[in-house]
């Protein structure tokens, strides 16, 4: 006999596990299963790359719930179960155990796979990728015999295990294909900061630089060759080169997608009932002018959680939440608001000599975006001036004695001017 639930969440991550929570916070009294390819309950992934990995956290401190919550607000947890396919209209799922699980309503929340290296050499033991616990626990179990560490891509996730792996006294070389780190999600001074930052833990950060392949013995890595011909040699290789979204059975169901399954605001996709969510959701943000994104964040994987939960119980209300998010690296706490996408000018507010300064971004005179290293009051209070999209002078917001609050009402003035 097929058990079809109210509420079928397929992944056991952030977003799935959120999604279940903000049902029953909102008084769903339907029944609610997470069915995840992970035989963990739901957890944290920021610490994998942060202080789980360091060994300061321990997997039961990174539980998003613990197990009695589960068991207490009614939500079945099917662990270790991959669906892959989906029959929209008999509103059903396979399992890869050959199960089939029926749905009223379907919240696909998978996230992604970490993207592998194409090169020669990317399968060898000894090279690593951090999606889930299982992948910090392979590490761990070499970290031992490993003294040197080489980190391919100067994103959040490689530095952040460039800054770990540092603190665990490794030796770490960070490979990084364009001129400067964080290049995709940050402005020049940023990148600038976190190199010689990283340079000065002992790191030796490498821009411009291809890997060509992974050179091994006896099945296992030993060295990075790059494309100029320099070879690295190490005994772990991290690979931190960003996700590929899991979406393939939805798409294979018809499921409108780009890089990513398609959703209109309420999450919705175009198919009958099924709702996707979290970093394998392609969505129209309103911090984007309303152009098409897939946010890979803790923040994004909650809000659109409880935009579906929203929808599901009959009260929609469009995604409109202001994305942020934040990366611990040594001590320096650095924590973003707004999207700094497609920004034309960057200005510095502080000295990054003194470790707490602020970059705002401004798009027509307009600020869209705040990075704010050690400065947690210029977080807070340029939030207002993102979700505003405040016009404000330059001279201004570069000026540490003027509180970026002072500036929220400032836009007719400078539009005046
Ligand atoms: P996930 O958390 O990836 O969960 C998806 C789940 O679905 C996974 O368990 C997956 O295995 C499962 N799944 C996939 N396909 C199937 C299938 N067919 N059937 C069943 N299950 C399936 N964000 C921040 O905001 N700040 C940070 O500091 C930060 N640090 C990070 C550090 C690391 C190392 C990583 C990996 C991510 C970090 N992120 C951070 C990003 C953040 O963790 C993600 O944005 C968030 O986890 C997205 O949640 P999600 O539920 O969409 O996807």
């Amino acid at each position: 006999m097929t058990i079809t639930y109210d509420v079928l969440i397929v992944g056991s991550g952030h977003a799935g596990a959120q999604a279940a929570i903000a049902l029953r916070q909102l008084k769903f009294e339907g029944s609610i299963a997470i069915v995840g390819d992970d035989p963990e309950i739901p957890y944290e992934r920021p610490p994998l790359s942060k202080d789980y990995l360091v060994g300061i956290k321990s997997f039961d401190r990174i539980l998003i719930r613990p197990e009695a919550f589960w068991v207490d607000r009614g939500v079945d947890l099917l662990r270790g179960l991959r669906v892959v396919s989906i029959d929209p209209s008999a509103h059903r799922v396979t399992t890869d155990d050959c199960g089939v699980i029926g749905y009223r309503q379907l919240v696909w929340a998978t996230g992604g796979q970490a993207r592998k290296l194409q090169c020669p050499g990317y399968d060898l033991a000894g090279v690593h990728t951090i999606r889930s616990r299982d992948d910090v626990d392979n590490l761990h179990a070499e970290i031992d015999t490993t003294m040197r560490v080489v980190v391919v891509g100067g994103g959040y996730i490689g530095l952040e295990c460039a800054a770990s792996l540092s603190k665990m006294g490794k030796q770490v070389t960070v490979l990084e294909a364009l001129d400067r780190v964080l290049a995709r999600v940050a402005g020049e001074p940023l990148s600038r900061f976190y190199e010689a930052e990283h340079r000065a833990h002992g790191v030796d950060i490498r821009l411009n630089e291809q890997v060509e392949c992974i050179e091994g013995r006896a099945g296992r890595a030993i060295g990075v060759r790059l494309a100029s011909g320099e070879v690295f040699a190490t005994d772990m290789v991290i690979v931190g080169i960003g996700i590929v979204p899991s979406v393939e059975p939805l798409r294979a169901a018809g499921a409108a997608s780009g890089n990513g399954i398609a959703v209109g605001e309420y999450g919705q996709t175009s198919l009958p009932d099924v709702f996707a969510i979290g970093d394998c959701a392609l969505h129209t943000n309103v911090f984007t002018d309303y152009s098409e994104i897939r946010l890979e964040s803790v923040q994004n994987a909650h809000d659109m959680a409880l935009c579906v939960a929203k929808a599901i119980i009959g009260n929609p209300e469009p995604y409109r939440a202001v994305p942020w998010f934040w990366s611990i690296q040594y001590d320096l706490h650095l924590q973003t608001v707004g999207l700094s996408t497609g920004y034309e000018q960057v200005v510095l507010r502080g000295n990054p000599e003194d470790r707490s300064f602020s970059l705002v971004y401004l798009k027509a005179g307009r600020v869209v975006a705040l990075d704010c290293v050690n400065a947690a009051k210029d977080y807070v209070q340029g939030k207002a001036l993102v979700v505003g999209r405040v016009a404000a002078k330059t001279q201004d917001l570069s000026d540490v004695s003027i509180p970026l609050k002072t500036l929220v009402g400032t836009l007719s003035d400078v539009t005046s001017e």
